[in-house]
């Protein structure tokens, strides 16, 4: 079916996309680490509870941290081998987290996942949706089996395949090279959630992807602007729909359910090949890396092997950044380790990041301008320094913010909105509390 031209969404950016330095770079599948570290908080919701305890052998795809209830989601061994340790560690962002350590014996003996699904019936792919630990590997990690089952009725599922996130091409990737098994994911969400149409956005800076997904009779594929940030979910549901997703209100509100173009993947995998949630395709990326990749990465494997695989750091590297350049985070080490919504890791030189301390605000007023979500960034900022974050949420609107950046990139005094942002959300949830 001929792509129809999406709508477009007043304020967000216009960014170097720099894709080309990883777009031509066919999936590579990264050799597994020695040893692989599981966190078990991989996700939106309560920590997975372990189920194996140290000395076990484990299998490849074997269950080792049950969900914690409705919004949780199981961990699966990434190699086959034996468990070495299970405790507490500094996680990628500074958060304390239980992982789970396993030795690889490099035989990768695989166990699929149990039982038979009906392809036909929403509740059994729901069912194997949830048994197999998928969540949103966009970079929100909510689990998708609670996705996939929406309070309201819904209409319509629409496909993220916009990434937007500059440097990042996984999903470009997927597209490309795995078109077919992306439908046919695209297909299992669809049956689960019980909509008739399928809309996958995909920006026009693709027209490759956009050529081979209108070949689909049953999708819809919408064109959009480059335009950051176009894969946001309220932004993506008005560019493809015209519906306006109401503050405080979800998708399902306006019959809409958006899951991405990975996720789609990882549901083919889960229904098609029995396999868990273990391994994802993620960018390796910037001008600091000697080569630039996009590789299958087991779960829990360490930056540092990855980085090693990819021919190392250059010696301008100025920062190691985990997930795209705006929404993403810069990390302190290289001995980190992926998980489930790991997307990218980029190494950026000195020109790529901006080491400027931060200047007083000028009340230009641009980061208010390019908020997609129609905030006010600069009373953010003010009353988050100064303590007094209900007023950063009142006169700011700090709870709708989508955490996107646009107004951080904007900002001539290079005020460190994002991270202000962060912070006031945390004390409200303390607050609250
Ligand atoms: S305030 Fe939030 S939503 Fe608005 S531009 Fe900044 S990060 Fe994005
Ligand atoms: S863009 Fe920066 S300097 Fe301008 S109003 Fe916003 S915070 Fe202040």
């Amino acid at each position: 079916m001929k792509a129809l031209n999406g709508k477009f969404f007043r304020r967000g950016i216009h960014t170097n996309d720099m894709k080309n330095l990883a777009k031509n770079c066919a999936i590579e599948e990264l050799p597994a680490s020695a040893t692989v570290d599981l966190s078990l908080s991989q996700h939106i919701g309560k920590p997975a509870v372990p189920v194996v305890a140290v000395g076990d052998q484990v299998k490849m795809g074997q269950l080792i941290a049950e969900a914690d209830g409705f919004v949780s989601s199981r961990i699966f061994a990434s190699v086959s081998g034996t468990v070495a340790a299970i405790g507490p560690k500094r996680d990628e962002r500074g958060a304390l987290a239980t992982f789970i350590t396993i030795k690889n014996d490099g035989e990768y003996s695989f166990m699929p996942l149990e039982g038979e699904v009906d392809k036909t019936d929403a509740d059994s792919l729901k069912k194997r949706i949830g048994q197999a630990g998928i969540v949103g590997l966009g970079g929100a990690a909510f689990p998708t089996a609670v996705k996939v089952s929406p309070k309201t009725p819904v209409d319509t599922l629409i496909i993220n395949g916009a990434e937007c996130e500059p440097y990042l091409t996984c999903d470009y990737r997927l597209m490309v090279e795995k078109t077919e098994e992306v439908v046919t994911g695209i297909r299992y969400l669809k049956t689960a959630l019980g909509v008739d149409k399928v809309i996958v956005g995909i920006e026009k800076n693709k027209p490759d992807c956009i050529a081979l997904f209108e070949s689909y009779d049953d999708l819809t594929v919408v064109k959009l602007k480059e335009r950051y940030p176009m894969g946001g979910e309220k932004q993506l549901i008005y560019c493809a729909t015209g519906k306006k997703v109401p503050c405080g209100k979800l998708p399902s509100d306006v019959g809409c359910v958006v899951q991405n173009i990975a996720t789609a993947y990882a549901v083919y995998e889960a229904v098609d090949k029995n396999k868990a949630l273990y391994e994802r395709v993620l960018t390796v990326s910037g001008s600091a890396v000697n080569e630039r990749k996009n590789l299958l990465v087991k779960n829990g494997t360490a930056y540092k092997d990855i980085i090693a695989y990819c021919g190392g750091a250059k010696e301008d590297l100025a920062m190691i950044v985990d997930g795209g350049p705006m929404m993403g985070y810069s990390v302190v080490s290289d001995e980190f380790v992926t998980k489930k919504a790991t997307s990218g890791i980029l190494l950026l030189n000195q020109k790529e990041v901006s080491l400027e301390e931060p200047t007083p605000c000028i009340s230009c007023g641009m980061c208010a301008q390019v908020c997609p979500m129609h905030l006010m960034p600069m009373d953010i900022d003010f009353y988050t320094i100064a303590g007094d974050y209900e007023s950063a949420d009142k006169l700011g609107g700090v709870t709708n913010c989508i955490e996107c950046g646009a107004c951080a990139y904007i900002c001539p005094s290079k005020r460190a909105i994002v991270q202000n942002v962060v912070i006031a959300k945390a004390k409200l949830r303390q607050m609250k509390k």
